[in-house]
């Protein structure tokens, strides 16, 4: 069977299919206690929903500390990822300690840093645990109490579950990724990119938009180009996702087509828009006054991919 243009092709950034999640046990107290105390064991610390890093620039790598040399005791949660290289991985939450203790702490290894930002010097299969590790850390800070009744909740399956404390309502409590939309559409041979109002200035981007209850994931896509940019599109195709912690998304990917070019822009969402060459957007200056977004996410991928269509 030919594969399509997979993600088994073409990585997507901060995924990694190839790391072994072993969901199957989370379920085992034994197995993730033994897991915890083996000597090959692997943490990844989280401070505040920064990702621990050594070095600068394009030199930066994600820092995994032996479990050995790891103080469980001065951690918050933990989570139980799974095995990259045969080897068990834990996320612990480091995000009680005080900044100054955080840095005495783990200045050794490196400093906390946004993922969001260090994302782009990583390679893929590290900023993919990176991103794993925060996002469920994320999820696990954000759901300490029950949104049924109130009462707390406490981890359990290794820090894939949370359940109501409350033994008269006992709710389960699953990690969440929020979906939304990234779409780049196409007029003749023109793409649209737009400044959103909460962008840097110079800062171009394709459309994206939460999806809403009720909606399909194509819904979502004709709604939010046609809210944002006044632009009726047909031709709706997935192209890819990535997951995207920050905190808590998951972006899906689409091309689409306009049926006309005019734009009509909400002064609330997009502060300028316009139809762009392949050829403008190859020559583009990185350091030059107007940018697109780095290669790790998945908006540049959708603009790369059109990009080198020709
Ligand atoms: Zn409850």
């Amino acid at each position: 069977m030919t594969m399509p243009d997979s993600w088994q092709q073409k990585p997507i950034p901060l995924s990694n299919p190839a790391f072994d999640r072993a969901s199957h046990r989370r379920f085992e107290p034994a197995f993730l206690e033994a897991a915890r105390q083996s000597a090959d064991a692997l943490v990844i610390p989280v401070w505040r929903s920064r990702s621990l890093v050594a070095g600068e620039g394009e030199a930066r790598r994600a820092v995994l500390i032996p479990a050995a040399s790891f103080d469980w005791e001065i951690a918050g949660e933990l989570a139980f990822l799974g095995f990259g290289a045969g080897r068990p991985h834990f996320g612990a939450d480091m995000s009680a300690l005080e900044p100054e203790d955080v840095q005495r702490r783990f200045e050794s290894h490196g400093a906390f840093e946004d993922l969001r930002f260090t994302g782009q010097w990583l390679e893929t299969e590290e900023a993919a645990l990176l991103a794993y590790t925060k996002g469920i850390l994320w999820w696990h800070e954000r759901h300490r109490f029950c949104g049924v009744c109130g009462h707390p909740t406490q981890s359990v399956d290794g820090g894939h579950r949370r359940l109501c404390v409350n033994e008269s309502c006992k709710a389960e409590h699953f990690p969440r990724s929020d979906p939304a939309v990234i779409m780049l559409i196409e007029y003749e041979d023109r793409c649209l990119l737009a400044r959103g109002a909460n962008f840097p200035a110079g800062f171009i981007s394709v459309l994206a938009g939460f999806v809403e209850p009720g909606e399909s994931l194509e819904d979502t896509v004709a709604r939010e180009v046609f809210e944002e940019c006044g632009v009726r599109i047909t031709d709706i195709a997935y192209s890819a996702s990535q997951p995207w912690p920050f905190p808590s998304s998951l972006m899906v990917g689409f091309r689409a087509r306009a049926i006309d070019p005019t734009l009509t822009l909400d002064p609330r969402e997009i502060v300028e828009a316009g139809w762009y060459s392949r050829d403008w957007v190859h020559s583009l200056d990185p350091n030059g006054p107007l940018k697109i977004p780095p290669r790790f996410s998945i908006s540049r991928r959708l603009i790369d991919d059109w990009v080198n269509e020709q």
